[in-house]
């Protein structure tokens, strides 16, 4: 059966309460498109943790700031329809921007603390568009899981406080970063780099690492943290927006000295004009 692409919010949740009405399972893969094998991992997590999956395609204009790639994001949805039913995918939610944010629309989720630092504070107002939209996706598509990738850690952090907080009844699963051989994380931003650029990019997970083991070994947090800011400005990085470690779940700063505490790694930091993100668990 070829899958099928749904454009409205109404036909979304006519095939839903169909699978329902048979006893199915659902869970909901939320992506903006020009999919690669990570978007597909959550797919195929997707699969396992409920018998349909349904995958959303939405570049979502909310969620971009004014000098950001909104108009210049690569889009391809026939491409990205036919990886999705190769990988198993039952359904694509695919709508326009009015389905989404019909004339009038005037309401904002903010999910404050965890939304704040890092990419709240490079971005302004990014987390709010994520919040505002996997709050409608969720509601619209009231699925038993949804899967978010641990690429975008601080939008996982945030996505999971967000259904805590609302109480939704969905559970939040968390799929493992994809990477290429080389390390760099599997990006539909990487489409952008130029050769000499995807050449320098996997420096990012190896800064990323470095400091994860200086973390380990006990050491110096912040010795770690500018070296490997100068690590990344040597490699060709240009405006770097932050390297940093921070406790796992609220994303606070660390205490000072040793701690038991979940930490993460993340960084975000400029090859040319693309804007790569990544993160790691020490
Ligand atoms: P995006 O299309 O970039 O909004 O991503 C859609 C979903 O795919 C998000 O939950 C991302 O965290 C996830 N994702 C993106 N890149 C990867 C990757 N390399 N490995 C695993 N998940 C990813």
């Amino acid at each position: 059966m070829t899958m099928p692409i749904l454009r409205t919010v109404k036909d979304l949740r006519a095939q839903i309460a169909a699978w329902r009405a048979t006893g199915e399972t659902i869970g909901l893969v939320p992506t903006m498109g020009a999919l690669h094998e990570g978007h597909l991992s959550l797919v195929t997590l997707a699969k396992v943790r409920a018998s349909r999956a349904v995958a959303t395609l939405f570049v979502n204009p909310t969620q971009f700031g004014p000098n950001e790639d909104l108009s210049r994001y690569p889009r391809d949805e026939a491409g990205d329809a036919a990886k999705l039913a190769g990988a198993g995918c039952d359904a694509l939610f695919a709508p326009g921007v009015d389905e989404v944010y019909p004339p009038g629309f005037s309401t904002t989720i903010c999910v404050s603390g965890v939304s704040e630092p890092l990419d709240g504070a490079a971005r302004p107002g990014h987390f709010a568009g994520v919040a505002t939209v996997v709050a409608k996706l969720l509601i619209a598509a009231a699925p038993d899981i949804a899967v978010f990738g641990e690429k975008d850690y601080q939008q996982l952090q945030v996505i999971k406080r967000l259904v805590i907080d609302l109480a939704l009844p969905v559970e939040i699963i968390a799929g493992p970063t994809r990477r290429a051989e080389d390390g760099l994380a599997l990006s539909s931003r990487n489409a952008y780099l130029s050769e000499a650029e995807r050449t320098a990019a996997p420096a990012l997970h190896r800064a990323l690492q470095a400091i994860a083991q200086t973390v380990m070994n006990g050491g110096q947090i912040e010795a770690a943290e500018a070296a490997a800011i100068h690590t990344l400005k040597s490699a060709g990085f240009g405006l770097i927006d932050y390297v940093e470690v921070r406790q796992a779940e609220t994303l606070a700063r660390l205490g000072p000295g040793p701690s038991d505490e979940p930490a993460r790694v993340l960084a975000a930091a400029f090859l040319g004009r693309t804007r790569l993100i990544d993160n790691i668990a020490v």
